[in-house]
């Protein structure tokens, strides 16, 4: 397996663009956004999500 994305939880405002596009990797809770499957999407769909955030929130961890 290789990198896994997530979600800096502190940093994001819960605009809600990550979910719409990859709501099978994230959803919101309590209030930010979490990768709670981060395999659930295809890279390309997770970058959108990257290059989406309004505040770069989703970043990708070794
Ligand atoms: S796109 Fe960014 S700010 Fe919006 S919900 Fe997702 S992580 Fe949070």
């Amino acid at each position: 397996m290789g990198k896994a994305v997530a979600v800096d939880r502190e940093a994001c405002i819960a605009c809600g663009l990550c979910v719409s596009v990859a709501p099978e990797v994230f959803r919101l809770e309590n209030g930010a956004s979490i990768a709670y499957n981060p395999d659930g999407a295809p890279i390309e769909t997770i970058k959108q999500c990257i290059d989406g955030c309004p505040v770069t929130a989703i970043y990708w961890k070794d």
